[in-house]
């Protein structure tokens, strides 16, 4: 059996809905809160990925954003924009607190957007790990960005089995201490961080063992819950369907400030022009020094600079 820990989560709230969406695949709709995430989590691998130990900047890591955004899933170009520009904030904010914070705050981590899959014996367990710091106690550190609008209760916190088991998976694929785990809340700015006690990860073994068992004897009936309203199989439900409306697509987005659009258009349109003016300058001195050298193409470390067959200076990453 594998499994990963949105597959135990989601078996855990609702049998029925894990059968439909993992057993029988039923295709599930996108949803602006799923494609927020992505683009988001995808920025900020980006953000950590540089190639040199310097961050780029912050221009660089909006710049990102747009070439990474996941527009599928919003109901009107609106939405999409008030998700857009929320993101935008969120990125700036942890910009300047995690990574201008002062000396030291930006550090490249020991692993970035891991997926891992390890052998518990009874299943096999599969996950990604969005970051792994090195600590200041010669440990390391588990961070998994959460791009939820609020803080989830302390209790539902406590229980839940996703940093215990990246706990388990970081200590047995690389063999190093792991002393704290952190939920990273972007939308809020919170850390919400905890140790994992011996008994957690005993605690966390045997749920997952006991799922994958009640998986394996094919229990996999409804159960209802408080997500139940924006479940994807609503209407295939033999429990709720014709008893809740459905309240998929109706999420709270943040509200459009139009001040802050037109602003924000403004200063955009400007750095945009100043951005090609430089492009421009920095397209001269490249072609004035291949022309110098009488070479075809010169690199960064970052890019590549050469004359494509219609003679036109292009470039792009390496
Ligand atoms: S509507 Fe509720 S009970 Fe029915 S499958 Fe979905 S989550 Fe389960």
């Amino acid at each position: 059996m594998k499994l990963s820990y949105t597959e135990i989560s989601t078996y855990q709230t609702c049998p029925l809905q894990y059968r439909f969406k993992y057993v029988e695949a039923r295709p599930t709709e996108p949803s602006p809160s799923l494609s927020f995430g992505k683009s988001v989590h995808s920025a900020l691998e980006w953000l950590y990925s540089a190639p040199t130990p310097d961050a780029p900047m912050q221009e660089q890591l909006i710049d990102r954003l747009e070439t990474c955004w996941v527009s599928e899933g919003y109901a009107s170009s609106e939405e999409e924009t008030r998700y857009f520009y929320q993101a935008k904030a969120a990125l700036e904010h942890y910009y300047r607190r995690y990574v201008q914070g002062g000396p030291g705050v930006f550090k490249l981590p020991a692993a970035l957007e891991y997926k891992f899959r390890v052998d518990l014996g009874f299943c096999e367990l599969s996950g990604v790990i969005d970051r792994l710091d090195r600590d200041d106690c010669d440990g390391f550190e588990i961070i998994d960005y959460k791009t939820n609008r609020r803080l989830p209760p302390a209790r539902r916190l406590a229980g839940d089995l996703q940093l215990p088991l990246y706990h388990i998976a970081a200590e047995r694929i690389w063999d190093i201490p792991v002393n704290k785990v952190t939920f990273h809340y972007l939308l809020i700015d919170h850390r919400h961080s905890m140790n994992v006690t011996p008994q957690r990860v005993e605690e966390a073994l045997a749920e997952v063992e006991r799922v994958a068992g009640c998986i394996e004897r094919g229990e996999l009936d409804p159960q209802q819950n408080n997500l139940c309203p924006w479940c994807d199989f609503l209407e295939d439900c033999p429990l709720m369907s014709g008893k809740v409306q459905s309240r998929r697509g109706s999420t709270a987005s943040p509200a459009l400030d139009i001040g802050q659009a037109v602003d924000e258009l403004v200063i955009t349109h400007d750095q945009v022009a100043h951005k090609l003016a430089r492009v421009e300058g920095l397209k001269s001195i490249v072609a004035a020094y291949m022309a110098d050298k009488g070479i075809d193409s010169v690199s960064g470390s970052r890019g590549l600079a050469s004359y494509d067959e219609d003679g036109h200076l292009s470039w792009r990453d390496i």
